[in-house]
């Protein structure tokens, strides 16, 4: 896609929109253990003001990886892009579909253990995944799909599955679930507001150099160490369902912001459903 300078000035995400190259998710994948983690204010591959073409929404394997509503995190950066005034192109790929590789934004779910294993295998096959993360494309990663875009992550009986590879991270089984509510700060190199979400999930994750921490816990599970999710370049994962898109509007623009740009604000009075979910979700854990 051509790029061409951007109209917006403010970026809710206070990203320079001309800050020096950094590493993609194919520097991700190639970076050598010990090596420095990922820029975290990747480049925006595709400018807001390209009016030209939409932008692309790809949801993969909604057959396989769709629990706990994530689905939900295609509408919502829809929205929010239309809200901009972006046409947005929601691109739904099935299990026995190919993963088209032009794509702007690429969003996985969680899902139960069998479909995550078949998952991983198709998408390992097909490739159309990794071709995008390489050539810059957002990847946003939720539960199931955090693990299957890491190396490697724990099957049925806890065996070693192969993964993607697109994120330096290994996911293997915990002695319990992780179940509940999450509460979480993000990086402050994000500009991300404090993360709301919902877990469920037997995983545990390691991050390697190659990769940094969304956020750390201050309730909940995530990864098992403290920290939950994490990032490099535009790949980003997650264990938060909620879906996690709709309880952090804030997560929402950042992906958005990565594929497009710097964006301009919401109207406040379009953000009252989101600000109020938030606000219930968060006193829920405070009682
Ligand atoms: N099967 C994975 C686990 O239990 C992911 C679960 C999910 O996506 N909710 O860790």
């Amino acid at each position: 896609m051509t790029e061409r300078g951007g109209r917006h000035r403010s970026s809710p995400n206070g990203h320079a929109p001309d800050g020096p190259t950094v590493p993609t998710a194919a520097d991700a994948v190639s970076l050598s253990p010990g090596s420095a983690a990922a820029d975290p204010a990747p480049q925006p591959r595709r400018k807001s003001a390209d009016t030209t073409s939409k932008l692309r929404l790809v949801w993969v394997y909604p057959d396989l990886l769709s629990t706990y509503g994530d689905r939900g995190n295609l509408l919502v950066l829809g929205r929010r892009a239309r809200l901009r005034g972006i046409d947005v192109e929601p691109i739904e790929v099935n299990s026995d579909q190919r993963v088209p590789s032009h794509g702007d934004i690429y969003l996985l779910g969680g899902g139960e253990d069998l479909p995550q294993i078949l998952a991983a295998r198709r998408l390992s096959t097909d490739g159309g995944l990794a071709a995008a993360a390489s050539r810059g494309s957002v990847v946003f990663a939720v539960c199931a799909g955090y693990q299957v875009v890491g190396h490697q992550f724990g099957g049925v009986e806890g065996e070693p599955v192969s993964g993607l590879g697109l994120l330096d991270i290994t996911s293997g089984r915990g002695e319990r679930r992780g179940v509940g509510e999450l509460v979480a700060d993000a990086d402050p190199a994000l500009g991300v507001p404090r993360l709301t979400g919902f877990e469920n999930h037997q995983g545990v994750t390691t991050i390697g150099p190659g990769a940094r921490p969304l956020a750390r816990l201050s309730q909940g599970v995530g990864n098992g160490d403290g920290t939950e999710g994490a990032y490099s370049g535009r790949v980003l994962g997650t264990y938060m369902h909620g879906p996690a898109l709709a309880r952090n509007p804030g997560l929402a623009d950042l992906l958005l912001s990565w594929a497009t740009g710097p964006l301009p604000p919401i109207d406040p009075a379009e953000e009252e459903w989101a600000s109020r979910l938030r606000a219930e979700r968060l006193a829920s854990i405070a009682q």
